[in-house]
């Protein structure tokens, strides 16, 4: 039985092992976190993580990403004349992760645990099933993720307590409010903005080099699409960088030409300016957590613990400023791309009983849900 994060950005599978502890399984390349992109061409062979993004740049029509924002609507993708349903599409993501998980430990599972947003509703929780179902997976149950984040924080077996999960990734950022223990979880509030992650800081710091690489060389690049790509690539590494150092050179060799030949980028940047250009970005997850504090009508103070979840809360500006916001620091002992798989691994091993002395966490029916504030324009691939 696996548990997966199936991510708008990236996906992760984690198990249960025989000592019962959670493992992620690594994909075929040996990466722990699978980019949820597809590329198809000709509708032959589905290319499914790693190499389906790279090519993104270089054909963007064929190249399909975050088809989680399109769970549960009734739109169809066209690609080369086949229409393919939300669905469909994220089914090649489900079986390329268990057909990769199945490979590397030479079993053959096909049960399955699948996290989802808590905002999710009945339809779009029923869309993520079906996918498992069309990619010939048996879906044992669909959980929340802040819910697997706090099962992996083993916070279910503890006193109860009201948590906050906040969960930024690539493109999309969700804070959930839960009161946790007792072998429930009853998430109190939502609030999020399913356009906004890791992918606008990219944005904003590659921005920022192009207008200082035209300025300084008097060379235009923003209407060439390979430069670009590059300069995006190499935002998002110098952002990783300024996660770790205090600064970061930006290098990309030969980025085009000019009249007298090839033309080099060579920047470097403080962790303070690009802390500078996103940190307007950072204020509006917080009033994001403002909203669903307000609306789960429980006290700040009230909050005993914050778990990080989502690449992006590796930036130690977002770090920050919750750790200002709440007055405590939040909790991010747990690798924060695996904790969600973590949790649905756990899941899953509470429902075959080799992790015993879990009764239940989870299935909060949507009923139950008291509050969501969601700033999102739903419809959208990127
Ligand atoms: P997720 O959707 O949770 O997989 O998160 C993906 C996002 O996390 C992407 O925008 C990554 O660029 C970002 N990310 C990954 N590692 C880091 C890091 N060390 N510092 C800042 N952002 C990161």
């Amino acid at each position: 039985m696996y548990g997966i994060d199936l991510g708008t950005t990236n996906s992760v599978i984690s198990i249960i092992d025989n000592d019962g502890k959670p493992r992620v399984i690594e994909n075929k390349n040996g990466g722990r976190i699978t980019p949820s992109a597809i590329f198809t061409k000709d509708n032959k062979e589905f290319v499914i993580g790693e190499n389906a993004k790279k090519k993104y740049g270089m054909d963007p029509t064929h190249t399909i990403l975050s088809i989680k924002r399109l769970m549960g609507a009734n739109e169809k993708i066209k690609i080369d004349e086949i229409e393919y349903s939300p669905e469909e599409l994220s089914a090649k993501i489900l079986r390329k992760m268990v057909d990769d998980a199945n490979e590397k430990l030479g079993i053959n599972y096909n049960q399955v645990v699948i996290t989802v947003p808590a905002y999710f509703d009945d339809n779009q929780r029923n869309a993520t099933k079906k996918a498992g179902e069309i990619a010939g997976l048996e879906v044992l149950r669909i959980i929340n993720e802040p819910t697997a984040a706090a099962l992996a924080y083993g916070l279910d077996q503890r006193e109860p307590r009201t948590i906050c999960v906040y969960d930024l990734g690539g493109g999309t950022f969700d804070v959930s409010i839960l009161t946790i223990g007792e072998n429930i979880c009853e998430v109190n509030s939502t609030a999020g903005n399913t356009r906004l992650g890791g992918d606008d800081f990219d944005e904003i710091l590659s921005k920022w080099i192009i207008d200082i690489f035209e300025r300084d060389s008097g060379v235009l690049i923003s209407n060439q699409t390979v430069a670009i790509s590059r300069i995006r690539e190499a935002a998002e590494n110098a952002k990783k960088q300024l996660s770790e150092s205090n600064e970061a050179d930006i290098i990309i060799p030969f980025i085009t030409q000019d009249e007298n030949g090839p033309v080099n980028l060579e920047l470097n940047i403080k962790r303070s300016e690009f802390e500078e250009m996103i940190s307007e970005k950072v204020q509006e997850t917080i009033e994001c957590v403002k909203n669903a504090i307000e609306d789960s009508k429980i006290n700040k103070s009230d909050i005993s613990e914050i778990l990080l979840v989502g690449g992006s809360t590796r930036t130690p500006l977002v770090q920050k400023s919750i750790e200002e916001f709440f007055g405590k620091t939040p909790n991010r002992n747990l690798n924060p791309d695996e904790v969600v798989s973590i949790g649905a691994a756990i899941q899953s091993g509470i429902i075959n009983g080799s992790i015993e002395n879990i009764i239940l966490a989870d299935v909060t029916p949507l009923t139950d849900r008291k509050s969501t504030r969601l700033n999102s324009s739903h419809g959208k691939l990127t």
